[in-house]
């Protein structure tokens, strides 16, 4: 298989052009173009998983974490970064990272959690603004369908939990074509009018070339007549964090032995309890501390998350009941996911989680 095809799958479910831009998310060691026997999926890259992949016959593992965050100067095996890198290209093994680019789509790194959990309801605690843009074009009206559908098909036009938006008003466009030119319509030299829908719609940057290319095609006019605007609105459902209900609401105790429980956290470190049952849950995997005010302003009863440090637990205010489990802890489940994301499209694909837990942090 392609190693670019399983690349695809996993980038078609969370967009590359969607991660932070400090992240390194993507294809980090080996070509797209290799043929892969076997993967394997590993929340971190350290020696033992690489050495892992060797042993099963895997040549690419697929991470959360990339392995290279800032940029490399040497190569000589100085640290564990230099000598893992050292170790994929030795043997082979290319290396691809799904980080930011998963945590910020909604069923992406907090979605297996906030299932385990029951969340109902669940958004994107804070939606990431200008990623959207509108689109107008001017359509025959007899070809408003195909275009239409065609731009839909790329994926332009969704709202929330709804596809296919657009509006779309009668009118009247004018052009004369000039020497040299293929009307679909009217005589070189003569002014022409033809009944026309504009048609308005809205889709994210990351699928802009694709939308383009659908209109264009499905578009009967030499020279097609559309302008994008870039809008202001958030896009719901792209972002960092979620937030849900409990079906049940829970007592505080309860709720965070049941987290506990969940996600095997050895310790969870939380601030004052505010006697008050939890309802409302507020989670980001990994290092979370910058979104405690924005879960505190949705009006969750807690905040799950990891990496939170010593003052930063203040913020919690005594109006959130804030949880620290972990980095590796919070965000895990993005092995499970992986592996179900590919399995849906590549059934009989050889891929597997590892054995081995990268969590670097141990608990006395
Ligand atoms: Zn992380």
């Amino acid at each position: 298989m392609k190693l670019k095809d399983i690349i695809s799958i996993i980038e078609d479910y969370a967009p590359l052009a969607l991660q932070e831009s400090y992240d390194n998310a993507g294809l980090v060691v080996g070509s797209s173009n290799m043929e892969v026997d076997k993967a394997l999926i590993s929340f971190d890259v350290t020696e033992e998983v690489i050495d892992e992949a060797i042993k099963i016959g895997a040549n690419l593992i697929i991470s959360h974490h990339p392995i290279i965050f800032s940029g490399i100067k040497k190569l000589n095996g100085s640290n564990y970064v230099e000598r893992i890198v050292i170790k994929a290209i030795k043997n082979d093994i290319a290396l691809y990272a799904a980080h930011t680019n998963l945590d910020n789509v909604i069923n992406g790194t907090n979605k297996i959690l906030a299932e385990k959990l029951n969340l109902k309801n669940i958004k994107t605690l804070s939606p990431q603004k200008n990623l959207l843009n509108k689109l107008v074009t001017y359509i025959p009206v007899d070809y408003k369908e195909k275009v239409q559908r065609a731009i839909f098909e790329a994926g332009a036009g969704h709202i929330g939990k709804y596809d296919s938006c657009s509006f779309e008003a009668k009118g009247v466009g004018t052009f004369r074509a000039q020497e040299g030119s293929t009307p679909f319509v009217g005589n070189i030299g003569k002014m022409h009018n033809e009944a026309e829908i504009r048609l308005e719609t809205i889709f994210p940057s990351h699928i802009k070339s694709k939308v383009i290319t659908a209109l264009l095609s499905a578009h009967p006019y030499q020279e097609v007549a559309y302008d994008i605007y870039k809008i202001e609105n958030n896009i719901s459902n792209i972002g960092a964090g979620i937030i849900g209900e409990l079906s049940e609401p829970q007592e505080e105790l309860v709720f965070l032995n049941n987290v506990k429980e969940i996600t095997k956290a050895e310790g969870i470190k939380y601030t004052n309890l505010l006697n008050k049952k939890v309802r409302k849950v507020a989670i980001c995997g990994g290092s979370g501390a910058f979104l405690i005010s924005k879960a505190k302003r949705a009006g969750a009863d807690v905040y799950i998350t990891g990496d939170i440090k010593y003052h930063e637990f203040f913020d919690a205010d005594n109006s959130i009941l804030v949880a620290d489990i972990g980095h590796y802890e919070s965000e895990h489940f993005t092995n499970t996911l992986l592996l179900s994301i590919i399995k849906e499209k590549i059934p009989t694909f050889a891929i597997q989680i590892s054995d081995i837990s990268t969590n670097p942090v141990n608990y006395l």
